[in-house]
């Protein structure tokens, strides 16, 4: 198929159009698995501060009550960090007190044994080192005394993605019981609470999603950028058919088939300028039907453009495959001869005469035999000729000359 303006045009529609609807599945790819990816990091958010809140909440209770004292088993330790944390009942039974700090390690360790979840109560000025901050914590808390309220992000550990979250803790009231030492005014932060949780199966439920919407894309894509470039050669197939189809009417005698009068026109001076650049013969006959007004009159017009099509036919059997043939007018022809001479000329008129005045029968209703002669004037290039309008110009004459001089023959001036 060549490459025709039409072709490129839907080729660059095809590309654009495939360009376009990559653009979008893509946006709506990255769109969908970003506000995914968001709405369960808030959801996560929610979680962290939901469980932090209840933590806090059960601190202050703790330290509204200056501490809790529970009864001490054998394997129960005593704060070291509380002044006189143990006491003894007149029943003899004891009892150790457990402040927010400890009480919130035990819990932690609860939690964690359980596997739900995680969270450290720790700060940058520790009274017990065993709450030392990790580095996210560490850098949290830097974070909370410059004003900023909480911290989140993900992490990866063993193969395994966490959340964490962290939140500041601020100096109340009940809080400086047990740190006035540390020169903290209500209101300061003192710390924070971390949660941690484990995301790794929303995360791997994320990541299968992921491959589907990707698996799902491609499958799409695929199918659409199909379905675009099956229409579009159809398309390309059909335009170019119809292109083809509009070039063979343009230079097409509609009845005969042969070259109109326009195209044998235009292959006349191509093959004039050829002659000439390359020194070349170049032979021209012009054919007239005799009498052909009196076929129309006798059998009617129809028969008469029977006549024309089977003499276009027996004309087209005389000549060569390189020679052209036009109908010039109603009824009459022009064939253009490259590379042949007067003589050459003269014998092919001669014989298209010959084969023209031969018998015709028609299919009409019945076969209707018909007796055909044809005048032909001939006239080859000459060192003269400025045009084909000189060469047609002699042919004329020559036919004119044919029929003055009884028809059915072949003349030249
Ligand atoms: P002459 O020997 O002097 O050429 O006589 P003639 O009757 O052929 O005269 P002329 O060339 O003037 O007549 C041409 C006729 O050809 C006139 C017209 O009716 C007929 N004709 C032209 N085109 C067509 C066509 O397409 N179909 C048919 N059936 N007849 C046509
Ligand atoms: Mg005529
Ligand atoms: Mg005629």
């Amino acid at each position: 198929m060549p490459l025709t303006r039409e072709t490129k045009i839907y080729k660059t529609f095809m590309v654009s159009i495939s360009l376009a609807i990559i653009a979008v599945l893509l946006g709506i790819f990255f769109i969908t698995t970003a506000r995914t990816t968001q709405l369960i990091n808030e959801e996560n958010v929610i979680r962290a501060r939901t469980l932090l809140n209840s933590i806090i909440l059960i601190r202050k209770w703790n330290a509204n009550h200056g501490g809790v004292y529970v009864e001490k088993k054998k394997e129960d330790k005593s704060n070291p960090y509380l002044t006189d944390p143990d006491i003894k009942t007149t029943d003899g039974k004891a009892y150790t007190k457990k402040n927010p700090a400890l009480m919130t390690r035990e819990i932690s360790e609860y939690a964690e044994k359980e596997g739900v979840f995680k969270f450290h109560s720790t700060s940058l000025k520790l009274l017990n080192p065993v709450n030392k901050p990790d580095d996210f914590e560490a850098r949290a808390l830097s974070l909370f005394e410059k004003g900023i309220k909480e911290i989140s992000h993900t992490e990866k550990k063993n193969g395994i993605t966490y959340f964490r979250y962290m939140a500041p803790l601020y100096i109340e009231k009940e809080c400086l019981q047990c740190h006035s030492t540390q020169n903290y005014k209500i209101g300061d932060v003192r710390g924070g609470i971390s949660i941690t949780f484990d995301i790794e199966n929303i995360r791997s439920k994320l990541e299968t999603n992921t491959i589907y919407a990707i698996i799902f894309g491609l499958l799409s894509t695929s199918f659409l950028l199909g379905l675009i470039v099956f229409f579009a050669l159809q398309l390309i197939k059909k335009t170019s058919l119809i292109q083809q189809r509009l070039e063979y009417l343009a230079i097409t005698d509609g009845l005969t088939g042969i070259f109109n009068r326009r195209h044998i026109m235009s292959r006349f001076n191509e093959e004039f300028e050829r002659a000439r650049r390359l020194k070349k013969y170049l032979g021209c006959i012009m054919i007239d039907i005799d009498k052909f007004k009196s076929i129309n009159d006798k059998f009617g017009h129809l028969v008469g453009d029977k006549v024309l099509i089977e003499i276009s036919v027996r004309i087209k059997n005389a000549i060569r495959i390189y020679d052209v043939l036009g109908r010039y007018g109603g009824e009459e022809f022009l064939i253009v001869l490259p590379d042949t001479d007067f003589d050459n000329t003269k014998s092919l008129a001669e014989r298209i005469r010959e084969n023209v005045k031969a018998d015709m029968f028609l299919a009409t209703d019945r076969p209707l035999h018909v007796h055909i002669t044809i005048s032909s004037g001939i006239a080859c290039m000459t060192d003269g000729d400025s045009s084909i309008d000189d060469i047609i110009k002699r042919a004329d004459e020559g036919l004119y000359k044919a029929k003055n001089s009884g028809r059915d023959r072949v003349e030249w001036l």
